[in-house]
């Protein structure tokens, strides 16, 4: 997959690049993300990328014309990109959902945006508008990492085992279940009242029983009663097996019994 990101702070972008998952993919050519600076394509001496708004008011705005002359370079160097991503919290919605839609394509490319936008024309050159959520950064980049990194979570060969990504949080609508390594105890000191005390933190026995078909069963009713507690929002859309519709029922029965 080819990935081209345009900023106006490279910097900020190819460090988080280097490290991890994402860092191995494109020292392994699996990814092929290319950073392109946008001060690069101003025609004038001091490299301007913004200009006041039109109409008045705070702020600037991010010039067209750098932006058009960038995404023709890069389709000049790369092929036309299918799409063309504009980072915005007027975007839709950017979900695992999405990340795996993306991770389909062959060829992205990510706008980050700095100021207070984009010229408004530059959505003539932009396929989809995506926001990382209700709230408001000071630029795109960091959304444009977001979106990068769960997307390349999904391209073939990235994670090195793909069954977990399909176990993920969201990837089935639920939350993941809780996860335990050794040591199997763990003292901690807690504060009751005026004491201290030593309090031992153990996995669940089950985890370490051996009994495969137990741990799975455990695994789905500790994802389900956690997705009903914290995110029942998602219970309408998940999709559930018969065990775990089963498990759901019981676990919606207790928390009645309990009010
Ligand atoms: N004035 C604009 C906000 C500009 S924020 C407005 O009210 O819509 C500056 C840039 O940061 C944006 O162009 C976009 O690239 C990025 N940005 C800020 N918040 C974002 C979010 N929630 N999701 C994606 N991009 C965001």
């Amino acid at each position: 997959m080819t990935v081209d990101i345009v900023t106006i702070f490279p910097a900020m972008i190819a460090q988080p690049l280097a490290a991890g998952i994402v860092g191995r993919a494109i020292e392994r050519g699996t990814l092929d993300v290319k950073v392109h600076d946008l001060r690069d394509f101003t025609t004038d001496r001091h490299r301007v990328v913004d200009d006041v708004p039109y109409g008045g008011g705070p702020g600037m705005v991010l010039k067209p014309d750098p932006i058009f002359r960038a995404l023709d370079a890069i389709a000049a160097e790369r092929g036309a990109p299918l799409t063309v991503i504009m980072t915005s919290p007027q975007g839709r919605r950017f979900t695992q959902a999405e990340a795996e839609r993306l991770a389909g394509l062959e060829h992205l490319v990510l706008l980050c945006g700095r100021y207070e936008g984009f010229d408004e024309r530059v959505r003539e050159r932009v396929t989809e508008e995506l926001s990382i959520g209700d709230y408001v950064l000071t630029g795109g980049e960091l959304p444009a990492l977001v979106v990068l990194d769960a997307v390349a979570r999904f391209v073939p060969g990235v994670v090195g085992d793909e069954q977990s990504v399909a176990q993920d949080t969201f990837s089935r609508g639920l939350l993941n279940h809780p996860q335990y390594t050794r040591p199997p105890e763990i003292e901690v000191r807690r504060v009751r009242g005026v004491l201290e005390v030593l309090e031992v933190l153990k996995v669940p026995e089950v985890l370490t029983s051996g009994n495969h078909a137990e741990i799975r069963r455990w695994r789905k009713r500790e994802a389900l009663s956690r997705t009903l507690e914290r995110r029942p929002d998602l219970l309408d859309a998940a999709s559930l097996d018969e065990e775990e519709e089963q498990l759901l029922r019981e676990l919606k029965g207790a928390s009645h019994e309990r009010d």
